[in-house]
């Protein structure tokens, strides 16, 4: 995908703050910060959004989950943290390749 900016972090092209890497997932701080940890873990190969995934995509969506409470960990959410995913337009996803929000610290996320 040439125009996504996640596949240019990627890439390299674009610049990031990586908070882990290995073959399949990325994981790097968000640019806006809607707490004082605020990840984005995505799958390295583009996919728009969770509902453009399917049967292909299990194992790495269980990845990117059960990577999220240890890099909470690693970043000292120790008292919890909020996952979050947008999905389509009408999600408020912006960016359409596929991504988990990982946030939390300081005062206790508001209770949706
Ligand atoms: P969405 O609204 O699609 O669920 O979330 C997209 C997120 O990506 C937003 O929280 C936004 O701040 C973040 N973001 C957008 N562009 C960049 C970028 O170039 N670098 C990083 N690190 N985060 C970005
Ligand atoms: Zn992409």
């Amino acid at each position: 995908m040439d125009n996504c900016i996640f596949c240019k972090i990627v890439r390299g092209e674009l610049p990031s703050k990586k908070a882990y890497e290995d073959e399949e997932v990325l994981a790097f701080h968000d640019i806006r910060p809607i707490a004082p940890v605020h990840l984005l873990l995505i799958p390295k190969a583009h996919v728009d959004s969770l509902a453009h995934c399917d049967g292909t995509h299990q194992a790495i969506l269980g990845r990117m989950l059960l990577l999220a409470p240890r890099l909470a960990r690693e970043h000292g959410l120790d008292g919890g943290f909020r996952t979050m995913i947008n999905t389509g337009r009408d999600g408020g996803q912006e960016v359409f390749h596929l991504h988990l929000h990982v946030f939390g610290g300081g005062e206790r996320i508001p209770k949706i």
